[in-house]
Protein backbone atom coordinates (compact mmCIF):
# COMPACT_ATOMS: atom_id res chain seq x y z
CA UNK A 1 0.00 0.00 0.00
CA UNK A 2 1.23 3.58 -0.54
CA UNK A 3 2.53 5.73 2.26
CA UNK A 4 1.83 9.25 2.93
CA UNK A 5 3.96 10.81 6.16
CA UNK A 6 2.32 13.49 7.94
CA UNK A 7 4.45 16.12 8.20
CA UNK A 8 3.43 17.76 11.38
CA UNK A 9 4.05 17.12 15.14
CA UNK A 10 0.31 18.65 16.53
CA UNK A 11 -1.74 14.75 16.88
CA UNK A 12 -4.89 16.70 16.60
CA UNK A 13 -4.12 17.85 13.15
CA UNK A 14 -2.77 14.31 12.68
CA UNK A 15 -6.44 12.69 14.32
CA UNK A 16 -8.30 15.39 11.93
CA UNK A 17 -5.95 14.82 8.71
CA UNK A 18 -6.18 10.42 9.20
CA UNK A 19 -10.28 10.60 10.20
CA UNK A 20 -10.86 12.53 6.20
CA UNK A 21 -8.74 10.84 4.63
CA UNK A 22 -9.38 7.40 6.12
CA UNK A 23 -11.75 6.43 2.85
CA UNK A 24 -8.25 6.28 0.46
CA UNK A 25 -6.08 3.52 0.16
CA UNK A 26 -3.42 4.90 1.41
CA UNK A 27 -1.03 4.42 4.73
CA UNK A 28 -1.56 7.89 6.88
CA UNK A 29 2.21 7.95 8.54
CA UNK A 30 2.79 10.33 11.16
CA UNK A 31 6.29 11.74 12.78
CA UNK A 32 5.42 10.01 16.33
CA UNK A 33 4.79 7.10 15.14
CA UNK A 34 8.23 6.59 13.17
CA UNK A 35 10.02 8.44 16.08
CA UNK A 36 11.07 11.40 13.96
CA UNK A 37 11.79 14.39 15.98
CA UNK A 38 11.90 17.11 13.13
CA UNK A 39 10.44 20.66 14.04
CA UNK A 40 10.42 22.98 10.62
CA UNK A 41 10.52 26.75 11.74
CA UNK A 42 7.75 28.15 10.49
CA UNK A 43 9.33 31.35 8.82
CA UNK A 44 7.34 31.85 5.90
CA UNK A 45 5.34 35.23 5.16
CA UNK A 46 2.78 33.04 3.90
CA UNK A 47 0.73 29.64 4.93
CA UNK A 48 1.33 28.48 1.23
CA UNK A 49 5.34 29.12 2.08
CA UNK A 50 4.95 27.48 5.13
CA UNK A 51 2.85 24.35 4.12
CA UNK A 52 5.12 23.96 1.19
CA UNK A 53 8.06 24.17 3.62
CA UNK A 54 7.30 21.72 6.06
CA UNK A 55 6.23 19.15 3.30
CA UNK A 56 9.43 19.66 1.12
CA UNK A 57 11.43 19.32 4.34
CA UNK A 58 10.47 16.17 5.81
CA UNK A 59 9.99 14.34 2.50
CA UNK A 60 13.81 15.62 1.32
CA UNK A 61 14.45 13.74 5.33
CA UNK A 62 12.56 10.26 4.98
CA UNK A 63 11.75 9.72 1.06
CA UNK A 64 8.20 9.48 1.93
CA UNK A 65 5.69 11.32 0.23
CA UNK A 66 4.67 13.62 2.49
CA UNK A 67 1.73 15.96 3.69
CA UNK A 68 1.70 19.70 5.48
CA UNK A 69 -0.96 21.63 6.76
CA UNK A 70 -0.36 25.59 7.43
CA UNK A 71 -3.55 26.86 8.67
CA UNK A 72 -4.48 30.71 10.32
CA UNK A 73 -7.28 32.59 12.19
CA UNK A 74 -8.26 35.58 10.00
CA UNK A 75 -10.32 38.12 12.14
CA UNK A 76 -11.65 41.08 9.48
CA UNK A 77 -11.67 43.72 12.30
CA UNK A 78 -8.05 42.88 13.19
CA UNK A 79 -6.75 43.37 9.21
CA UNK A 80 -6.50 39.74 9.36
CA UNK A 81 -4.67 38.81 12.42
CA UNK A 82 -3.13 37.05 13.81
CA UNK A 83 -2.99 35.11 10.27
CA UNK A 84 -0.23 33.85 9.97
CA UNK A 85 1.19 34.60 13.13
CA UNK A 86 -1.19 32.53 14.97
CA UNK A 87 0.08 29.73 16.92
CA UNK A 88 1.98 31.99 18.30
CA UNK A 89 0.19 35.21 18.82
CA UNK A 90 0.27 35.84 22.97
CA UNK A 91 4.47 34.83 22.34
CA UNK A 92 7.19 32.70 22.06
CA UNK A 93 5.89 30.38 25.12
CA UNK A 94 2.08 30.77 23.82
CA UNK A 95 -0.39 28.58 24.59
CA UNK A 96 -4.01 27.64 23.02
CA UNK A 97 -5.70 29.28 25.90
CA UNK A 98 -3.22 32.54 26.20
CA UNK A 99 -3.40 32.67 22.46
CA UNK A 100 -7.53 32.79 22.62
CA UNK A 101 -7.58 34.98 25.66
CA UNK A 102 -5.19 37.39 23.91
CA UNK A 103 -7.51 37.53 20.91
CA UNK A 104 -10.71 38.07 23.20
CA UNK A 105 -8.99 41.13 24.64
CA UNK A 106 -8.00 42.49 21.48
CA UNK A 107 -12.09 42.19 20.34
CA UNK A 108 -13.04 43.45 23.92
CA UNK A 109 -14.73 46.71 22.96
CA UNK A 110 -15.67 45.42 19.50
CA UNK A 111 -19.03 44.89 18.56
CA UNK A 112 -20.63 41.38 17.69
CA UNK A 113 -22.07 42.61 14.07
CA UNK A 114 -18.12 43.07 13.12
CA UNK A 115 -16.07 40.18 14.70
CA UNK A 116 -16.00 38.07 11.59
CA UNK A 117 -13.15 35.77 10.96
CA UNK A 118 -12.02 33.19 8.83
CA UNK A 119 -9.99 29.89 9.13
CA UNK A 120 -8.06 29.70 6.21
CA UNK A 121 -6.13 26.06 5.58
CA UNK A 122 -3.37 25.55 2.90
CA UNK A 123 -2.04 21.53 2.39
CA UNK A 124 1.09 20.64 0.61
CA UNK A 125 1.54 17.53 -0.76
CA UNK A 126 5.34 17.21 -2.17
CA UNK A 127 6.53 13.44 -3.90
CA UNK A 128 9.67 13.16 -6.03
CA UNK A 129 9.73 15.58 -9.12
CA UNK A 130 5.91 16.44 -8.10
CA UNK A 131 4.10 19.13 -5.13
CA UNK A 132 1.07 20.92 -5.18
CA UNK A 133 -1.02 22.63 -2.59
CA UNK A 134 -4.89 23.26 -2.22
CA UNK A 135 -6.42 25.59 0.04
CA UNK A 136 -9.75 25.61 2.25
CA UNK A 137 -11.42 28.05 4.79
CA UNK A 138 -14.62 28.48 7.09
CA UNK A 139 -16.09 31.54 7.59
CA UNK A 140 -17.91 32.47 11.11
CA UNK A 141 -17.10 34.85 13.99
CA UNK A 142 -15.48 35.11 17.27
CA UNK A 143 -17.46 35.17 20.22
CA UNK A 144 -16.95 36.97 23.26
CA UNK A 145 -16.13 34.02 25.60
CA UNK A 146 -14.58 30.42 25.24
CA UNK A 147 -17.07 28.04 25.00
CA UNK A 148 -16.55 24.01 24.52
CA UNK A 149 -13.97 21.50 24.94
CA UNK A 150 -13.23 19.55 21.94
CA UNK A 151 -11.23 20.19 19.08
CA UNK A 152 -8.22 22.59 19.87
CA UNK A 153 -6.30 26.07 19.32
CA UNK A 154 -9.03 28.92 18.41
CA UNK A 155 -12.16 26.11 18.42
CA UNK A 156 -13.82 27.46 21.47
CA UNK A 157 -13.85 31.47 20.86
CA UNK A 158 -14.63 30.24 16.67
CA UNK A 159 -18.81 29.82 15.58
CA UNK A 160 -18.85 28.64 12.42
CA UNK A 161 -21.91 30.44 9.96
CA UNK A 162 -24.92 28.89 10.49
CA UNK A 163 -24.14 27.13 13.51
CA UNK A 164 -25.03 27.91 17.24
CA UNK A 165 -22.27 25.37 18.68
CA UNK A 166 -18.66 26.26 18.30
CA UNK A 167 -15.99 24.45 16.88
CA UNK A 168 -14.91 22.98 20.59
CA UNK A 169 -18.75 22.19 21.18
CA UNK A 170 -18.95 19.99 17.55
CA UNK A 171 -18.33 17.01 17.23
CA UNK A 172 -14.99 15.97 15.33
CA UNK A 173 -17.31 14.52 12.71
CA UNK A 174 -19.70 17.63 12.35
CA UNK A 175 -16.16 20.03 12.47
CA UNK A 176 -14.68 17.91 9.76
CA UNK A 177 -17.53 18.32 7.64
CA UNK A 178 -17.57 22.27 7.78
CA UNK A 179 -13.32 22.87 8.39
CA UNK A 180 -11.20 24.84 6.81
CA UNK A 181 -9.00 21.64 6.77
CA UNK A 182 -12.07 19.42 5.75
CA UNK A 183 -12.64 21.78 3.00
CA UNK A 184 -8.82 21.38 1.68
CA UNK A 185 -8.51 17.82 2.45
CA UNK A 186 -11.78 16.83 0.17
CA UNK A 187 -9.57 18.53 -2.48
CA UNK A 188 -6.92 17.09 -1.72
CA UNK A 189 -8.29 13.51 -1.63
CA UNK A 190 -8.70 14.72 -5.73
CA UNK A 191 -4.97 15.39 -6.20
CA UNK A 192 -4.15 11.87 -4.08
CA UNK A 193 -6.23 9.79 -6.47
CA UNK A 194 -4.56 11.23 -9.22
CA UNK A 195 -1.43 11.28 -8.25
CA UNK A 196 -1.10 7.40 -6.86
P1 LIG B 1 -0.30 25.84 12.29
O1 LIG B 1 0.78 26.84 12.10
O2 LIG B 1 -0.92 25.37 11.03
O3 LIG B 1 0.08 24.71 13.19
O4 LIG B 1 -1.52 26.53 13.03
C1 LIG B 1 -1.38 27.73 13.71
C2 LIG B 1 -2.32 27.81 14.86
O5 LIG B 1 -3.65 27.95 14.35
C3 LIG B 1 -2.36 26.60 15.77
O6 LIG B 1 -1.42 26.68 16.78
C4 LIG B 1 -3.74 26.69 16.35
O7 LIG B 1 -3.75 27.57 17.44
C5 LIG B 1 -4.54 27.32 15.23
N1 LIG B 1 -5.29 26.32 14.48
C6 LIG B 1 -4.88 25.57 13.42
N2 LIG B 1 -5.88 24.77 13.01
C7 LIG B 1 -6.92 25.02 13.83
C8 LIG B 1 -8.23 24.48 13.91
O8 LIG B 1 -8.68 23.61 13.16
N3 LIG B 1 -9.01 25.00 14.90
C9 LIG B 1 -8.58 25.96 15.76
N4 LIG B 1 -7.37 26.46 15.73
C10 LIG B 1 -6.54 26.00 14.77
Amino acid sequence: MKQILLATNNLHKVEEIKSILSGLQIELLSLKELELDIEVEEDGKTLEENALKKAREIFRATNIPSLADDTGLEVFALNGEPGVFSARYSGTKATYKSNCEKLLHNLKNVSEEIRKAQFRCVIAFVDKDFETTVEGNCVGKIISEMRGKNGFGYDSVFLPDGFTETFAELSSEEKNIISHRGKALEKMKGVLKQHF
